[in-house]
């Protein structure tokens, strides 16, 4: 068998930081998770090496291990890997790293017989300042219920006939060349069975929709592309048992405010006099305003922290910086009084004001020298 690379199995560089690699991870191990994928031996093949890869390159002393001596080091350290693992195993390691915290995963309670998972998700647009400060808010959503004429299964009178595609198999198999490859059947999706005729409250389908209102709690802090699990307000099924409801936020941009992790920065425009005097000025703040001291010979792009301005880690409670930064504008238009002042001013430089004229000396002579044959 041959060994892929780990790096390349999480599709991250060689110097990628353990957040980006957890972050591929999250978005590969969510690709590949078996109840995504049922019946994919691939997937699940895939799944396996992305949680491998994910245990070797989340240690540092694993990571390490590995970047110098390969897998033959860690192996030399009694590392297996997940090759002789069971399904059970995996699973515990995928659960390890996500299970129970924030956000979660909105699957994992599906079973076979379900016409649907029992969780559902949701996406919701809220503004910065919702975001910023944590907010409510009233959702009116729909979720499933089985229906109640064909108790879920979607046949009429719960009557079914044996699958004619696979003859009950559940799978199809077809050849080419001297390969025989099978999937599960895509008429009845591997059960073997299908409604002897569609039940006709739900059309088939197994299921109604049910409208719900609710009022949910959006934490402070909460960022763009964040989860929150409100538990036990998913799908129903058919035993009775409810899934839980996701919820995925998309924070609106703002006009000024950028957030950048928890720092929230803000580009403050300022005049090129007040760059070269210096100046105290008043900005803006999510949580009011304050003072800014530019001091005399400010830079372009120069950047002031005001610690503690940020918004707050909905994980870890921990709040952010506001970062200001300025830029420096000069005037579009000068009228005939303000460009006597200014060359009144450049003349005061004396030499100062002709860095170039310094700077160049005996550059073009030189050159001049260049092109003599
Ligand atoms: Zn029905
Ligand atoms: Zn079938």
């Amino acid at each position: 068998m041959v060994d892929l690379d780990y790096y390349e199995i999480l599709e991250v560089d060689r110097d990628a930081t353990f957040e980006e690699i957890k972050k591929s991870y999250r978005k590969l191990a969510l690709k590949y998770h078996p109840d995504r994928n049922p019946d994919n031996k691939e997937a699940e093949e895939k799944f396996k090496l992305i949680n491998e890869a994910y245990q070797v390159l989340s240690d540092k002393e694993k990571r390490a291990l590995y970047d110098r001596y390969g897998k033959r080091g860690l192996e030399n350290q009694g590392f297996e890997g997940f090759s002789h693992s069971s399904y059970e195993d995996i699973m515990d390691f995928f659960e390890s790293v996500f299970g129970g915290s924030f956000g979660g995963f909105g699957f994992g309670s599906r079973r076979k017989d379900e016409k649907y998972p029992l969780d559902l998700s949701l996406e919701m647009e809220i503004s910065f300042n919702e975001a910023f400060f944590g907010t409510k808010k009233d959702i009116e959503y729909e979720y499933k219920v089985p229906c109640n004429a064909c108790k879920g299964t979607g046949a009429k009178n719960a009557e079914f006939i044996t699958c004619p595609e696979c003859a009950g198999r559940g799978q199809i198999y077809y050849r080419q060349g001297f390969m025989t490859f099978s999937q599960t059947c895509p008429k009845c999706n591997g059960s073997g069975k299908i409604a002897k005729e569609k039940c006709p409250e739900c059309r088939g389908l197994g299921y109604e929709k049910k409208k719900e209102k609710i009022t949910i709690n959006i934490p402070e802090g909460i960022d763009n592309e964040d989860r929150i699990r409100v538990s036990g307000k998913g799908n129903i099924g058919v035993n009775g048992e409810r899934g839980d409801l996701y919820i995925t936020f998309y924070v609106k941009e703002d006009e000024h405010f950028v957030r950048y992790n928890d720092d929230i920065y803000l580009e403050v425009p300022v005049f090129f006099t007040q760059a070269i005097l210096g100046e105290s000025i008043k900005i803006p703040t999510p949580r009011g305003e304050k003072e800014l001291k530019l001091p005399a010979g400010a830079k372009d792009k120069q950047q002031f922290v005001f610690r503690g301005e940020g918004a707050k880690n909905v994980r870890t409670g921990r709040v952010g910086n506001l970062i200001a930064q300025i830029k420096i504008e000069f005037p579009k238009k000068l009228n005939s009084e303000q460009k006597e002042l200014l060359e009144k001013l450049q003349e005061s430089f004396g030499i100062e004001s002709k860095p170039h004229e310094k700077k160049f000396e005996n550059v073009f002579n030189k050159i001049k020298g260049w092109f003599k044959g």
